[in-house]
């Protein structure tokens, strides 16, 4: 071992013992099955993909065969009333509102994350005032949400306007309905500034759409003290919640009277089982809903949701900065100058639970990479992604993300 490495190897001991959040590392499923079956001595994976597919936490498992065998095997549509199936989205919605800084009632489950967007944005644009004909979205966005921002604007006779997510506080005038922002960026990690954006929003007098799937869960949100208007996210990143687990809406408890949804389902309505001909929307969260909701995958997001009973998300964001700063540290002292560039912020403000380095041939480096027990992503054209997952990522891990990658960049220098 180099002597840095040594060095890094103590601090990186010293910083798990003082780890506030080491024994939640327990609740998830972490071992890989081929690197152990493989006989040998070779170490566990270290996961950093959790930005894209978080962990299986175990409580799950028995949670879901539970669901499957008595709720569904044996009550049937009994099910419905007597597990709280039928109320499940709004229930998990206020599971998931403390994670996001909601006050209870305004956060619902369900549909994809693409398809709340779809909500959100038909919905602010019909309560803008007249006139008000213009979307923005920032132009780094996660693709979906400016594929459904056009559509949206095509649809309601709006047009788009993308604009770098720091401009849009001072770009945002007479004409803008909604602005829908990524909260962090899924390319670099960057932070963007809520609350700042927000209310430069509603200065200009137009609503604000915030896409919560790379903050909630890794950083504290205050979309209540905030001012927010709506937000999505998804629940398969840093909530945990399984491949596919559908996604929430927040609709801000003085505007869901206000909420005409472009998706009115039966499910929305005030009396659903009424099988009226006509539409009559459900007051609050429920007015959110579309059809019948997923409740296999929702339940399971429900299960994976306790790991969070005890956890308080301040302390998560500790440790995110600790290991995305411990992580750049270690790449800085190992990896071979020149050969990789972060492009995730520094400063702390702007830093979401990710590392992003730009380095050639990150393809390759990647799959390399995994080979050897190290999982992040590659962003094309050259962008290696590490997801931080502060419930069960380590210091150790970081340190050895770090290590592997600088041995990959010295064999294809
Ligand atoms: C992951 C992600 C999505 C995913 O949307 P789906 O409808 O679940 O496929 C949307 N927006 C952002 C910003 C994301 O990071």
């Amino acid at each position: 071992m180099l002597p840095d490495e040594a060095a890094l190897a103590v601090r990186a001991a010293e910083l798990d013992a003082a780890d506030r959040l080491a024994a939640v590392r327990r609740r998830f499923v972490l071992h890989s099955g081929t690197d152990e079956s493989g006989g040998g001595d070779r170490p566990e994976q270290v996961y950093l993909d959790g930005n894209s597919l978080g962990a299986l936490s175990t409580g799950v498992l028995p949670r879901l065969t539970e669901v499957i065998t008595r709720e569904w095997g044996e009550l049937r549509i009994r099910s419905w009333e007597e597990s709280g199936w039928w109320t499940a989205p709004e229930r998990v919605g206020d599971r998931i509102a403390p994670l996001v800084g909601a006050a209870p009632g305004q956060v619902v489950v369900g549909d994809s994350t693409s398809v709340n967007v779809f909500k959100a944005l038909v919905a602010a644009v019909r309560m803008a005032p007249r006139g008000r004909d213009e979307i923005l979205v920032d132009a780094a966005t996660f693709p979906t949400d400016g594929y459904i921002a056009r559509s949206a604007a095509r649809l309601t006779g709006h047009t788009v306007r993308a604009l770098p997510a720091a401009e849009l506080a001072a770009e945002a005038g007479p004409r803008t309905a909604v602005a829908l922002v990524n909260h962090v960026d899924f390319r670099t990690g960057r932070l963007h500034d809520l609350r700042g954006i927000t209310a430069a929003l509603h200065r200009a007098g137009a609503l604000a759409a915030w896409d919560l799937c790379h903050s909630a869960g890794a950083l504290p949100v205050a979309l209540d003290a905030d001012g927010v208007d709506f937000a999505v996210g998804c629940t398969y990143k840093y909530l945990n919640g399984g491949p596919g687990a559908p996604a929430y809406l927040y609709v801000r408890r003085d505007l869901q009277p206000r909420f005409d949804s472009p998706l009115p389902g039966w499910n929305s309505h005030a009396d659903p089982f009424g099988m009226a001909p006509g539409y009559e929307p459900a007051d609050g969260a429920p007015r959110g809903r579309v059809g019948t909701p997923e409740i296999l995958s929702l339940l399971a997001l429900d299960a994976a949701l306790d790991v969070w009973d005890d956890v308080a998300v301040p302390d998560v964001r500790d440790k995110s900065l600790g290991l995305t700063d411990f992580f750049l540290e270690c790449v800085a002292a190992l990896a071979p100058a020149g050969r990789v560039e972060s492009i995730t912020p520094r400063a702390h403000a702007e830093r979401g639970s990710q590392v992003s380095l730009r380095c050639a041939g990150a393809g390759d480096v990647m799959r390399e990479l995994t080979a050897r027990g190290v999982v992040g992503d590659y962003r094309r054209p050259d962008v290696l992604r590490f997801g931080f997952t502060p419930l069960y990522t380590r210091y150790t891990d970081a340190l050895r993300a770090a290590r592997e990658l600088a041995a990959v960049l010295e064999g294809t220098g």
